[in-house]
């Protein structure tokens, strides 16, 4: 058992050679009361959980410090992958005990299924692939662009490529893109090599494709792959109208001729306001910007004004941006004393207010799994519902962003806030589509194994998804996009999942549209079960439902569209 005064402290400065003991006695402990163990495991799961995030936490609030960097190095790469080891073989001990309760089954389904993916044949594959990941990360993270003289990294120029001077966002979007093009054959090198060994790694496990072999690895029970194709036709054939009405509006708001790629608001270039206006600035920093929000968090449910408070109270927030912090966001969790923290780098945008609702989202599932689960492995439903509590909730605030609910704007600004939160989610629907519908070809076809057919495929992908924009000239724009989409080369696969999210959170707004105490009780509901039922049972609590189809994916296109005139008529 854990002691009784154990704490994550106590494994602050842990190695492996700490660590394995604990595994060891799980491993071979008599296992006569079967529940006991599984609390004791989940323990020791939360103690070394909270250990890696305090590690996490206390590097990303100040990379420079050798320290912190070895202890999170630590965590992540010696740790972490023999923990997940051990769990695997802790996993298939509780397998071999025929042990079920209903609400361990849904995790019991994935542990089968990852015990029946493992190959021995696959491990040292695996690390290969991790090294090519690292490679990709250096490679894309030590761009720079030289601005005014200066070499800047490429995150730098983000700020000249959204400015009302067209001049200015094309030069920025020009000197982004070729930036990457300059390495292209370098990145194509290293995505070759993961191709050919991701295909090894699906053969190896007997799947036809890597796309098989990939869902399959995501527990992805309640979906396939044809739905993924269904996906990409309803966004074809509703969302992507709905982007053309948009572009034309933002064309004609704009006085040209043609939408250039500096013009649009896709991720990578130009996110121009298009009336030139100067970007919004709602707050000045996180001290104006956590009583706004505590404001907002209430006035979507009581309940996560209190946990929003408790975060304050007990110093789980680190929001402003300051020299030495990691960049992004995102919240993580201390699992042994059962709270959330959110790490973030607000500089005063409307982004900053996106972010923080989005990490709060994440935030109060934590805090509802915590109250109504008592195992660790019973928290974490997977990315698809996950994210539904974090999209949702940027939607469920929505109506409380303007002055006179307690928020950050007039009316004016409150209008424009909407206007970009929407039309975002549209595009965001589209990219996540082209991304893909790109992968689902490159390990299906004998083609993905070619680097110009991939550049061309993705080129094609584009005019399927995001038409609307000129993308002509010498600049090879749509590679470029490409080569620096992460996921591509870090996490496989790993994007659908924000579409299935999206259009769940749609469904959770609308009913809130028409009742928003009972839309909140019901996501409230679904974000307390944890992983303790399928993700369509998740989906049906919360109020809504897989979509994969034209109709009901239109439906809420629509539902969007309609808001947008709204708030573009006033
Ligand atoms: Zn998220």
């Amino acid at each position: 058992m854990i002691e009784p005064h154990a704490s994550p402290n106590d494994l602050a400065q842990a190695g492996w050679a700490d660590v394995e003991p604990h595994y060891e006695r799980l491993a071979t402990s008599p296992l006569d009361d079967v529940e006991a163990w599984l609390h004791d495991w989940s323990r020791f799961e939360e103690l070394l959980g909270e250990a890696h995030s305090l590690a996490l936490v206390a590097y990303t609030c100040d990379t420079a410090d050798p320290g912190r960097e070895e202890a999170q190095l630590r965590f992540s790469r010696d740790i972490a992958p023999r923990a997940r080891e051990q769990n695997v073989r802790l996993a298939r001990r509780l397998l071999e005990t025929g042990y079920s309760t209903p609400r361990l089954e849904p995790q019991l389904r994935r542990f089968r299924n990852q015990e029946g993916l493992f190959r021995d044949a696959n491990v040292p594959l695996f690390g290969e692939l991790a090294s090519l990941s690292t490679a990709w990360q250096k490679l894309a993270g030590g761009l720079t662009a030289t601005w005014e003289g200066r070499a800047v990294p490429l995150p730098a120029l983000r700020v000249h490529e959204a400015s009302g001077d067209r001049a200015v966002r094309e030069r920025a979007c020009r000197l982004h893109a070729e930036a990457v093009l300059a390495r292209r054959d370098e990145i194509a090198d290293i995505f070759d090599e993961q191709v050919r060994l991701r295909r090894e790694v699906a053969g190896n496990a007997g799947f036809a494709s890597y796309r098989d072999y990939a869902h399959a690895e995501k527990n992805r029970f309640s979906y396939a792959p044809s739905d993924c194709a269904r996906f990409h036709d309803s966004v074809e054939r509703t969302v992507v109208p709905a982007i053309l009405r948009i572009l034309d509006r933002r064309r004609e708001r704009m006085g040209l001729d043609a939408l250039r790629p500096w013009d649009t608001v896709d991720g990578m270039y130009g996110t121009a306001d298009p009336l030139g206006r100067p970007p919004l600035r709602p707050f000045a920093g996180g001290g104006e910007l956590i009583p706004w929000m505590q404001a907002i968090f209430t006035r979507v449910d009581p309940v996560f004004g209190r946990y929003f408070e408790t975060m304050r109270a007990e110093d789980l927030l680190d929001l402003d941006s300051r020299p030495g912090k990691a960049p992004g966001g995102y919240c993580t969790s201390f699992p042994f004393r059962r709270r959330p923290f959110i790490f973030m780098n607000a500089t005063g945008m409307d982004s900053d207010i996106r972010t923080l609702l989005h990490e709060g989202g994440h935030a109060f599932h934590s805090f509802e799994t915590y109250t109504s689960q008592s195992l660790q492995f019973l928290r974490h439903p997977g990315a698809e519902m996950a994210e539904v509590g974090s999209m949702a909730m940027e939607l469920l605030a929505a109506p409380f962003l303007g002055r006179e609910a307690g928020g950050f704007y007039d009316p004016a600004d409150e209008r424009r806030s909407r206007v970009s939160h929407l039309e975002g989610i549209l595009f965001g629907l589209a990219h996540i589509a082209t991304v893909d519908a790109f992968q689902h070809w490159i390990y299906t076809s004998d083609e993905g194994r070619d680097r110009d057919a991939r550049d061309r495929h993705w080129a094609a992908l584009c005019d399927r998804f995001k038409p609307g924009v000129d993308w002509s000239g010498p600049t090879d724009w749509r590679t470029a996009r490409w080569l620096a989409q992460p996921h591509f080369f870090t996490h496989p696969f790993y994007y659908v999942e924000y579409g299935i999210a999206q259009l769940g959170a749609l469904q959770v707004w609308r009913n809130s549209l028409r009742d928003h105490g009972e839309a909140v009780a019901a996501y409230r509901e679904a974000l307390a079960l944890g992983a303790t039922r399928s993700l369509p049972e998740l989906f049906a609590t919360a109020g809504a439902r897989l979509v994969f189809d034209p109709e009901p994916v239109g439906e809420l296109v629509a539902l969007v569209e309609e808001h947008l005139a709204e708030l573009l008529a006033d």
